[in-house]
């Protein structure tokens, strides 16, 4: 709510109460506002400021809820959303695993065989290594990189 200090063309003073300073001018346009002392409907808003009212006590600092959503996926359509979520993965790959480049099938036998030391890796592998290695029941998975991020 807002109140305003108005006053009519008799001099009349008296406070109007709005939801906002837009109402103010929307009643006055259609002729709602009268003066409650002499009924005059030439209403004028006074000079001094609007003082809002937010109840008895200072209006507290909102809380801000944490979005379920990222912001930045707000809006976007889910092709977009896709893209964005598989390029976070691809970063979290690429931070967490130790490139290899083309050892990657033979090291990735290695560690699977305990002759490297466990940990991520990435690297390329063409086809018929991958289908080998899947043959000897080593985990490996296949991303489709974009061009910019080439693992090398
Ligand atoms: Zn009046």
């Amino acid at each position: 709510m807002i109140v305003f200090d108005l006053h009519c063309k008799g001099g009349h003073r008296f406070e109007g109460w709005f939801g906002s300073a837009k109402d103010f001018v929307s009643q006055k346009k259609r002729g709602l506002l009268s003066c409650p002392t002499c009924g005059n409907g030439s209403i004028e808003k006074g000079l001094s400021a609007p003082r809002l009212n937010m109840g008895a006590q200072e209006p507290k600092q909102l809380k801000q809820v944490p979005a379920r959503k990222t912001p930045d996926m707000e809006g976007k359509d889910p092709f977009a959303v896709a893209q964005i979520l598989y390029s976070r993965m691809l970063d979290e790959i690429l931070a967490k695993s130790e490139d290899v480049g083309a050892q990657f099938p033979e090291e990735a036998r290695k560690i699977y065989y305990n002759e490297s030391p466990g940990r991520a890796i990435r690297g390329q592998a063409t086809q018929e290594e991958h289908d080998a290695l899947v043959d000897e029941g080593i985990p490996v998975a296949r991303f489709p990189v974009p061009r910019s991020d080439r693992l090398n």
